[in-house]
């Protein structure tokens, strides 16, 4: 698909005066924003994965070429927060950690074997969970051995960290690693919040977290916040982001608290009544965007902010900004091999989830079977669709074909009636005053999402 103009970025960033910027108001429009819709990390969504023979799996390893990413996920954390839609567990038990990451040596061995030479690993990222439950020299054996394993070709290594077990020895083995890439779970600096969330964390944890980072050689440093938190006002979001700004964040991810409990048990620690109503999200989420906006960060999507220098910034003014199961990224591999206990691999052909349980895991990786077991093949179709949402997600714009154009049209139609959306002949934009129905939009494309929408949260 041609490359289209990046809509979002070339009205709302460098042509537009830091006063013009203050400018742009959103318009709340209930009813555009009431039916939840996906992410979009991937399409299809995870929602439509079924079961997937792994002889799917390794035939698309094993026509992997080129620039391939690798995502190794540790399911641990020192302390579980409420709030938490991840697969990860307590790492209280030693004797856990250590039967997983044996069972991860065995799944790079399957891998690795599988992987033709040609394939050359540029990127290397830690996630979860919390990377930084590990102890130090165990992360140290698993980097060994994906660099004994894999064809790594000078990558870009990231990794997430809790800022509350991060330590001077993790920091340490992070600059001797060379971790140039890394991201703290800060979520939001109010103490009400953070009780609220089950994530307390002192603001010199992340003081210290960053300045320990900042020795050992991290040049890009990413904080996650969240705004739609119980008992969270417009004023403590500004305070959080005023904290981030004045520490130095190169990139920012702002994403809204989804509160879905029926999906995620934890979260019945958190009640309903203490959340935000919708208008006020739609609030927080234009403050967000307009104070960093006005501080002089790149928008990156809906819900990325990158600092001029950082390179997602000049990735996304140059329009080259890409989506996949870490949101936002510079990464333009078109293959993503996840590793681990729910990591899921991305090839143009094929989407690929290994099990969930960590006992399956291990089992199925002692006995020499690669741990896939639930996935979707993409069809022609899927890679269009795919495609045009991604284009639309990361850029604001998407060249749409006659026969798909068709079949949006008229669920379109509010949107351009309302100025928040265009369609110029075959070309789709969403406007800057739209950004905060792009989900909603973006999921016009998307078939499956007539069903299921209990699933999923709300766009903003
Ligand atoms: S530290 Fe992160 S991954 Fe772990 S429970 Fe909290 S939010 Fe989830």
């Amino acid at each position: 698909m041609p490359a289209a103009p990046a809509a979002f970025l070339t009205q709302s960033n460098d042509a537009l005066t830091r006063a013009a910027k203050k400018a742009i108001m959103w318009t709340y429009h209930p009813d555009l924003l009431a039916t939840p819709v996906p992410r979009y990390t991937s399409y299809p969504t995870a929602a439509e994965f079924g079961p997937l023979d792994n002889s799917i799996y390794a035939s698309a390893l094993e026509g992997a070429a080129g620039d391939v990413s690798l995502y190794v996920h540790i399911p641990f954390c020192e302390k579980i927060c409420f709030y938490c839609g991840c697969n990860t567990a307590a790492a209280n038990r030693r004797q856990r950690l250590e039967s997983y990451l044996l069972a991860l040596q065995q799944e790079i061995k399957l891998v690795s074997e599988r992987l033709p030479k040609g394939a050359r690993v540029r990127r290397l990222s830690f996630g979860g969970g919390s990377p930084n439950a590990l102890a130090p020299v165990d992360f140290v054996r698993l980097i060994d051995s994906l660099f004994v394993a894999f064809h790594l070709s000078d990558p870009v290594i990231s990794i997430e960290l809790d800022p509350r077990s991060l330590s001077a020895e993790w920091a340490k083995t992070i600059g001797g690693i060379g971790i140039e890439r890394a991201s703290l779970g800060v979520q939001t600096f109010a103490p009400h919040c953070q009780t609220a969330i089950g994530r307390v964390q002192g603001e010199d944890e992340i003081v210290r977290s960053v300045d320990w980072l900042r020795g050992a050689g991290v040049t890009s440093l990413n904080f996650d916040l969240m705004y739609g938190l119980p008992g969270q006002t417009l004023h403590d979001l500004e305070d959080s982001l005023q904290r981030t700004r004045v520490l130095g964040a190169d990139r920012i991810a702002l994403f809204g608290y989804a509160h879905v409990p029926h999906l995620v048990p934890r979260q019945k620690a958190i009640p309903d009544h203490d959340l935000p109503d919708q208008e006020l999200r739609f609030e927080m989420a234009e403050l967000g965007y307009s104070y960093l906006l006005t501080h002089g960060y790149t928008p990156v999507g809906f819900d990325h902010f990158a600092h001029p220098g950082d390179p997602l910034a000049s990735e996304a003014l140059a329009g080259k900004v890409h989506r996949n199961f870490q949101g936002f990224t510079d990464d333009a591999a078109p293959v993503l091999i996840g590793l681990g206990a729910s990591a899921i691999s991305s090839f143009p052909q094929v989407l690929a989830q290994n099990v969930k349980e960590a006992g399956r895991y291990r089992m199925m990786t002692s006995g020499g079977v690669l741990p896939v077991n639930r996935g979707v093949v993409r069809s022609a179709d899927d890679r269009y669709r795919g495609a045009v949402i991604e284009q639309l997600l990361c850029n604001g714009s998407a060249r749409v074909g006659a026969r798909l154009l068709g079949e949006v049209r008229g669920g379109l139609q509010p949107f351009v009636e309302r100025g928040l959306a265009s369609i110029d002949e075959d070309h789709v934009a969403i406007l800057p005053v739209g950004l905060p129905y792009a989900r909603t939009i973006a999921a016009l494309f998307d078939p499956w999402r007539q069903q299921s929408a209990r699933r999923f949260s709300s766009a903003v």
